[in-house]
């Protein structure tokens, strides 16, 4: 015998019993989504390694640690670990910026990170998410929170926690950045290694540290005071403020969490995630936010943005499974052909139906139309001869024998 082939860790098979869950996020994302406005855009798997180096940014551990690459004719590669970076990357080369604003893009698919797989942490994992493009007013922001509160809803999750903060702009952000970083310079080498590492490239990256010792370190008050402080500018202010407004009369619960940054680069302003306490440890299910310099950043216009990318995965641990669907009706009977008619007949008038393939015995038969459907139509001497067909209810076991076109009306 051949040695068997294993699936990739980190990686898992979807299988057939588990597809309807898939398609419940799938199609409520079309639902809702399309009556904000969005459009589904599919862009492909892998890209260029640049696209996600300068549009995700070569100082978060998604470029530095997690990214698949690899060369193909002397090109650079990369899986994708995210997808706005491929999705600015086909707004700006199919010139959708001439688009009347907002363009608002939605999307669903695998995504590829190298982490450490554990319980809602995957090497391929599934991202549904949304972008907005061309609204620099917090209108977008709070539009987007919205969909996203709404989306969870829909799918009958009503008591996530929102939580927001504002990064400010790279101009008030700079300074924080600096007193961060001085007032952590006595407790550098108490921090983990990610955040020393950290502390030079991307100091506010510090602050969503998961690591306890660094946490408790966060905590103490003259640090705490500091992390707390207001530091955005009056404009962004405003924004924040407009945002807030917008929420409480939409209705949204959200929380402020100053430690809330995010893990990519390309934020300004608005960031905010959804997080559940049914997770454990990891708990986030949504993560987004404004970031008006990457178009620029990949060589487009200067259009703002915003958006969000939920875990399918995660949002799937959290809804009750889905039965499969049980046939409408499986056909027993000993004539193969009249029981392909048959089934052609009803599959036409879309029921879901099937027979038996492979000669079994009529009483086989039977058990695998009470396993696997709804009615079993027997077929036998008697009913062909007739131009009849016995229904049998398997829910409760009452069965009739009509004529074959009044079949279709009774299952
Ligand atoms: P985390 O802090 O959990 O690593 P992140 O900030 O890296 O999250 P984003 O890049 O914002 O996550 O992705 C948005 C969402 O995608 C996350 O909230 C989570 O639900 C999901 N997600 C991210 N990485 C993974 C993964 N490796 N496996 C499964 N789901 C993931
Ligand atoms: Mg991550």
């Amino acid at each position: 015998m051949s040695k068997i082939i294993n699936v990739i860790k980190g990686t898992k098979d979807i299988l057939p019993q588990d597809v309807a869950a898939w398609h419940r996020l799938e199609e409520t994302a079309l639902e809702v989504f399309t009556k904000y406005g969005y459009k589904e855009i599919r862009t492909p798997i892998f890209e260029a390694t640049e696209l996600f180096a300068r549009g995700v940014g070569d100082t978060t551990d998604i470029v530095n640690k997690e990214m698949y690459t690899f060369e193909k004719s002397d090109r650079s590669l990369t899986l994708r670990p995210e997808n706005t970076a491929g999705v600015v990357r086909s707004f700006i080369e199919n010139g959708m910026a001439r688009l009347s604003a907002p363009v608002k893009l939605w999307y669903h698919g695998p995504m590829f990170r190298y982490e450490r797989p554990q319980a809602g942490r995957q090497r391929q994992f599934h991202q549904v998410g949304v972008e907005m493009f061309g609204i620099k007013q917090p209108t977008a922001d709070a539009e987007v929170i919205l969909l996203a509160v709404n989306y969870l809803k829909a799918l009958g999750l009503n008591d996530l926690l929102v939580e927001i903060n504002s990064l400010g702009c790279p101009t008030c952000r700079e300074a924080y950045k600096k007193k961060i970083k001085e007032v952590l310079k006595p407790e550098f080498d108490n921090l983990c290694e990610d955040c020393q590492n950290r502390y030079e490239k991307n100091p506010l990256r510090l602050l969503d540290c998961k690591v306890e010792s660094c946490k408790e370190i966060f905590e103490k008050p003259e640090i705490k005071k500091v992390i707390q402080s207001d530091f955005v500018c009056e404009e962004c202010a405003e924004h924040f403020r407009e945002l807030k407004s917008y929420l409480d009369k939409m209705g949204v619960k959200y929380q402020e969490n100053k430690l809330l940054v995010r893990g990519l680069d390309y934020y300004n302003r608005t960031v905010f995630e959804i997080k559940s306490n049914n997770l454990g440890s990891q708990n986030a299910v949504c993560g987004g936010g404004r970031y008006d310099s990457l178009v620029r950043n990949l060589g487009g216009d200067d259009v703002p943005a915003v958006g969000w990318a939920m875990g399918m995965e995660r949002l799937n641990s959290l809804l009750p499974a889905i039965d499969m669907a049980k046939l409408d009706a499986y056909i027993v009977s000993n004539d193969s052909t009249q029981a392909f008619v048959l089934a052609e007949e009803l599959r036409n008038a879309g029921k879901i139906v099937e027979f038996d393939l492979s000669n079994k015995k009529f009483t086989k038969q039977l058990e695998k139309a009470s396993k696997s459907a709804k009615f079993a139509l027997i077929l036998g001497e008697d009913e062909i001869n007739n131009g009849t067909v016995s229904v049998k209810n398997l829910e409760t076991s009452e069965q009739v024998t009509v004529q074959r076109d009044k079949v279709l009306a009774l299952i």
